[in-house]
């Protein structure tokens, strides 16, 4: 698939037609170690939202950084063994540097580019822009003329900056309604040369065919500010799904050291795939209405599918117990 965007400085409103290009789903994992219990209930809630919706689902390996050998073929076949299936090929970020050049250029011929010398640090210090919200790149870099930018790249490598023209941009949450929140002049690419998650994530949705973003709702402040780039990239807007968070028993965001987490871990404890997803199922919630009484057993993601009800979905965190202490 190839498509030709171009920059758009009014909101685009065009989609494409459904009949022609039904949409897609999609999970984007990053490969830096095995899948936990939260990781896959994301997953599984993403499958079944595209499905559900009668979309393509695709997959997408973000691994631009913090990769794990190995890891991203095992976080693969776990979501395979859970009857979870995708579109092929897999994208891989690695393979995606010249397109996401090529988008980063087009922003840059547009004059909403602009390098930054600013350090981790001295962002940190700088008062934050009148306007901006706290965090928000306070615009140091942003005027620097000719010779103050030749100064300072005698001695550090720029980062690039988006010139960002809002401060705050809006999208649709199917589980929060409109969404608000700040846009900043988020880096496009690094100091090092690495592109950017914020520019990588919405070049490679677009190019997937990607309509409906479902993943976990720490995400979910960086979404204005991803479909800010999109809209000026002249991207069709996106619908999103942030899902909860998986906890453990301290209310922290579940990690793998919390115990036996991931299937590798659970499997060797002894527990099946079909324990994990009547876990999963149980968390959403999903019940099977023919089975009363006793534990539900869901032996596929397909079962689940078939009585999941998103309008009942807890938007509530999932606690995780150790199923080592429980069982
Ligand atoms: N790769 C990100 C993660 O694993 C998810 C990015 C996204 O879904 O947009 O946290």
């Amino acid at each position: 698939m190839t498509r030709e965007p171009h920059l758009n400085a009014a909101p685009v409103t065009v989609s494409p037609s459904p009949s022609v290009h039904p949409g897609a789903g999609r999970y984007a994992p990053s490969p830096s170690g095995d899948l936990h219990l939260g990781n896959l209930r994301t997953a599984l809630l993403a499958w079944m939202l595209a499905r559900q919706g009668n979309l393509r689902f695709v997959m997408r390996v973000e691994d631009l950084d913090r990769v794990k050998e190995g890891a991203a073929q095992q976080q693969l076949a776990d979501l395979a063994s859970l009857g979870l299936d995708w579109e092929q090929p897999v994208l891989y970020q690695s393979t995606r540097r010249k397109a996401y050049q090529r988008e980063f250029e087009r922003l840059q011929e547009a004059g909403m580019v602009y390098e930054c010398y600013c350090t981790r640090r001295e962002i940190q210090q700088a008062a934050t822009a009148p306007h901006g919200a706290p965090g928000a790149y306070p615009g140091t870099c942003r005027e620097l003329s000719d010779q103050q930018r030749a100064e300072r790249r005698a001695h550090r490598a720029p980062a690039y900056r988006l010139r960002a023209e809002v401060s705050e941009y809006t999208v649709h949450d199917m589980f929060r309604g409109d969404y608000t929140a700040a846009v900043d002049d988020v880096v496009l690419v690094r100091n090092d040369g690495t592109f950017a998650y914020n520019l990588a994530v919405v070049v490679d949705d677009y190019f997937q065919g990607v309509t409906q973003v479902v993943r976990g709702d720490d995400l979910l402040s960086s979404a204005p500010r991803q479909a800010y780039v999109a809209h000026l990239l002249g991207y069709p807007p996106v619908t999103y799904a942030h899902v909860p968070l998986a906890l453990n028993e301290e209310g922290k965001r579940l990690a793998k050291r919390d115990g036996a987490v991931t299937l590798p871990q659970l499997r060797q404890a002894g527990f099946t795939e079909a324990d994990v997803l009547s876990w999963i199922a149980a968390s959403i919630p999903v019940a099977d209405p023919k089975k009363t009484g006793g534990a539900q057993v869901f032996e596929s993601a397909m079962h689940i599918l078939r009585f999941f009800d998103p309008q009942r979905m807890s938007l509530e965190p999932w606690t995780v117990r150790d199923p080592l202490k429980i069982s």
